[in-house]
């Protein structure tokens, strides 16, 4: 009765919506550790689903819809996210970090992640949501969501990013090669939760409302206007000269801006999110103290001698001592870190073209584009 219960709480969701069915998959052989990749897809609802997870569970794979369906099949929306971290070589790292980035959510947004064990190499992460959404609208939360914890793409399984993706549900077995392993959820601080303890009440939902989604058209810079006489700058507005404003300034990217507001807001970003936008700022005219000073009052791992050096090594101050530019988007895009605003040539054009930025610094960075003819 009581998994009855559980599993009846997944096939409802957050938003109990006892109406909606769900896509459910089974796969076939996976005990025999034959047909490897084969598997049966059905539409079910509630009552059905619970029979369908009874027959099926501790024989073979079970997998959920992240979608939610009406009865004709069609896709009612999607009542959470979806995070698959994921590491076989490393397991470890791919929990730690999920889980990371589920205490960053929850400390951004106040809203609370369902995390589990994938019972083999990773961990899931779900972000139940207080409305159901459209796909675009999945897709922008999704990517704004992880950008600044995506760890170059690499722990990140983003074929996650498919409206008929379909996950493992918590407590049914996870079989590989005729072995098999419990799913199991956990808190964000590590502690197994029973499913009768498990509630969609227990975790936050996370109101889409609140989340900064940057509508890509109205972000890219307008054609350059014909002038006649005057100066071309009149148009364009000094960048702020406080990095916190940066966030709320349409010339600045919407990749640069969610950066920037995640390290306010959570102050634990990943490693190359700092990167890019020390490279962002420097680009820009700030200085390496201004720089400093910004991770000094916001990075909850701030440490003086250690940040001070990477931020001279980035402007090439240290080390190889190397001028570097800003990555292209086309780089920003390979490694999990572009938002996908239509820009496509570099985020540091993309305040050119809008704000009045240092001209000499503007200089250099055109006349080492030249030198090395690369596109921008
Ligand atoms: S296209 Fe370029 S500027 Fe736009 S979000 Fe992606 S990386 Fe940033």
């Amino acid at each position: 009765m009581r998994m009855t219960e559980y599993y009846r709480k997944w096939a409802i969701g957050p938003l109990r919506d006892y109406e909606a069915c769900r896509e459910y998959a089974h796969t076939i052989g996976a005990m025999r550790n034959t047909r490897p990749g084969m598997s049966r897809n059905h539409y079910l609802d509630h009552v059905d689903a619970i029979s369908f997870i009874y027959d099926w569970k501790g024989r073979e794979n079970i997998y959920i819809s992240i979608a939610a369906y009406n009865p004709e099949k069609e896709i009612k929306g999607y009542p959470y996210l979806y995070f698959d971290f994921d590491c076989p070589e490393n397991p470890e790292l791919a929990i730690s970090k999920g889980l990371e980035f589920a205490r960053s959510v929850k400390n951004r947004y106040a809203a609370h992640p369902v995390t589990y064990l994938s019972g083999f190499k990773g961990l899931g992460v779900i972000i139940p949501l207080k409305t159901y959404v459209d796909w675009d609208t999945y897709t922008a939360l999704w990517r704004t969501l992880i950008q600044p914890y995506n760890y170059l793409g690499k722990l990140i399984d983003t074929n996650v990013l498919d409206r008929r993706r379909l996950h493992r549900i918590p407590y049914t077995y996870n079989i590989k090669k005729g072995v098999r392993r419990l799913s199991r959820l956990i808190s964000l601080n590590r502690q197994i939760i029973r499913p009768g303890e498990f509630d969609w009440d227990n975790y936050e939902p996370l109101d889409p409302g609140q989340v900064a989604i940057y509508r890509i058209k109205a972000e890219l810079p307008l054609p350059r206007p014909i002038y006649l006489g005057g100066s071309k700058h009149r148009m364009k507005k000094l960048l702020p000269r406080k990095i916190e404003d940066l966030a709320n300034t349409d010339s600045v990217p919407p990749c640069i801006r969610n950066i920037i507001d995640t390290m306010i807001k959570s102050g634990d970003i990943d490693h190359y999110a700092r990167l890019v936008l020390v490279w962002y700022l420097k680009w820009t005219g700030f200085t390496v103290d201004n720089v400093v000073d910004f991770y000094r009052r916001y990075a909850k791992d701030y440490n003086e001698r250690i940040t001070r050096y990477q931020v001279e090594y980035a402007f090439g101050l240290k080390g190889s001592r190397k001028n570097y530019l800003m990555p292209s988007c086309r780089w920003m895009k390979e490694h999990g870190l572009c938002l996908e605003c239509g820009w496509d040539r570099n985020p540091i054009t993309y305040t050119y073209s809008k704000a009045l930025v240092n001209e000499e610094i503007k200089e250099l960075f055109y006349r080492i584009v030249r030198s090395k003819a690369i596109h921008v």
